[in-house]
């Protein structure tokens, strides 16, 4: 196989990049998705609220993806459903795994749009027996919504991210009594509209600072352990409360799914857990792009479009040009509150959007991005979480001769 650009992932960010490589002109685009059906993660998503900034309505999970595959079939992008790629190479050279079996594949750019993975029990270390019924908030809304299938009546929500969220609600409507969210941290790790309209609503209670201890059970989970937390995180002794239920639920964390990036040889951000890319998404490897979750888990899937899109313009114009572009490299560096920024990299003369994270919730503040001196972009926010991405577009490009790009938070 031989493709211009080829887009490992068919999830809301490989079908937006490789609808718009081909509007930027790209001859042959291939996606690569190794389920049966593109749309990635979105398919389970069944609930409405997508599409909001992007569209101004609220789609569903699939009829928000489904825009983006119609627009990448009408463009006459080549969609490899069931084909998982297995191996990349920093000469940008794929091996896949599909129907026709074991094929190697080249192409003058690559995406990698492979969204994100769940963290797990064996990540957070939970101690005590195992038994069935432990699910991850992604698998237990894969059975429900893919597979009709009930997961439990008693269930207990270990952290207090969004799928997690979204499955508190999806599972009390489906008949379950979800007893309680547990988070460790002093706030919800999720978006507070879903702490609103997903727990607030159904009054389901979030017990900040708090986590679980123990799971128990011989077959099946029969009683966990919830303890509340200390300041520095510990256990308050004599502060435990024990849960009969028969489920577990943990949203306790996304990590960019990153192996192929890995693999090929490209550097990974240990704040994001992704690739490190310049103002252009272009990885350490030449060539090789990366969008949507795979680079930063993202907040709302419209920004994973937007960033996929970007991607794309910019490896067709990588493959027009045969090199990357040119220029010293500026690094971008998240002062003291900013928990990461992307991109890691600027330009001169370019005007990139940033997103970035801040490293915990903080009202009236000011986000300054600074270089050489000047004030490239400024922004006054009421309240800053951890859980809400914040972007900036610069108003004006760093000056020739900036050593580096601060984004940092003040008071104001
Ligand atoms: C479990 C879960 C539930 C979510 N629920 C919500 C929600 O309720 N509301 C909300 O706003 N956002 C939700 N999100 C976030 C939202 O799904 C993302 O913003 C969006 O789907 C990210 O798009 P993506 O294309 O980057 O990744 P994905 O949608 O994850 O797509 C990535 C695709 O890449 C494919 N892939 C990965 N590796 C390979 C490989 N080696 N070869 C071939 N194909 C590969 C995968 O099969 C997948 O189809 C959820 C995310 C997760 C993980």
């Amino acid at each position: 196989m031989r493709a211009d650009i080829a887009v490992i992932g068919g999830g809301p960010a490989g079908l937006a990049a490789a609808a718009a490589a081909r509007a930027a002109g790209a001859e042959r685009v291939l996606v690569l998705e190794r389920e049966p059906l593109a749309g990635g993660i979105l398919n389970q998503c069944i609930h409405d609220g997508f599409g909001l900034v992007r569209f101004g309505e609220p789609l569903t999970g699939p009829e928000y993806a489904g825009r983006f595959l119609r627009a990448a079939e009408e463009r006459g992008v080549d969609i490899l459903t069931r084909t998982m790629v297995l191996e990349l190479t920093a000469e940008r050279r794929l091996w896949t795994l599909g129907p026709r079996g074991y094929e190697a594949a080249a192409a003058g750019a690559v995406i990698l749009a492979m969204g994100c993975r769940e963290r797990t029990r064996g990540a957070i270390q939970i101690p005590g027996a195992r038994p069935a019924g432990v699910f991850t908030a992604g698998v237990a809304q894969y059975y429900l919504n893919r597979q009709n299938m009930m997961i439990g009546r008693r269930v207990l929500i270990v952290g207090s991210g969004d799928v997690g969220l979204i499955m508190a609600r999806r599972l009390t409507l489906e008949g379950a009594r979800v007893l309680a969210v547990v988070e460790k941290l002093p706030y919800a790790g999720g978006l507070a509209r879903n702490v609103v309209q997903c727990l607030e609503d159904y009054d389901i209670p979030l017990f900040l600072r708090h986590t679980v201890t123990r799971i128990e059970g011989e077959q099946r989970v029969e009683r966990v352990t919830v303890a509340r937390l200390d300041e520095a995180g510990r256990a308050v002794p004599g502060a435990e409360r024990v849960w009969a239920c028969d489920t577990v639920v943990l949203s306790v964390g996304l990590i960019p799914e990153n192996e192929l990036a890995l693999q090929a040889g490209a550097e990974i951000s240990p704040l994001t857990g992704g690739a490190v890319v310049g103002d252009d998404l272009q990885t350490s490897i030449p060539g090789v792009f990366a969008c949507g979750n795979a680079l930063h888990v993202h907040d709302l899937v419209d920004y994973v479009s937007e960033e996929a899109e970007e991607a794309a313009r910019n490896a067709v114009a990588f493959i027009r040009a045969g090199r990357p572009a040119a220029g010293p490299l500026i690094p971008v560096r998240p002062a003291a509150g900013v928990r990461y920024v992307v991109p890691f990299f600027l330009r001169p003369g370019t005007r990139p959007l940033i997103s970035l994270r801040v490293a915990e919730p903080m009202s009236r503040r000011r986000i300054e991005v600074r270089a050489g001196g000047r004030v490239l972009a400024a922004r006054k926010f009421p309240r800053l979480t951890p859980a809400e991405m914040v972007r900036l577009t610069l108003r004006e490009a760093a000056p020739p001769g900036a050593e580096a790009v601060e984004v940092r938070i003040i008071d104001g």
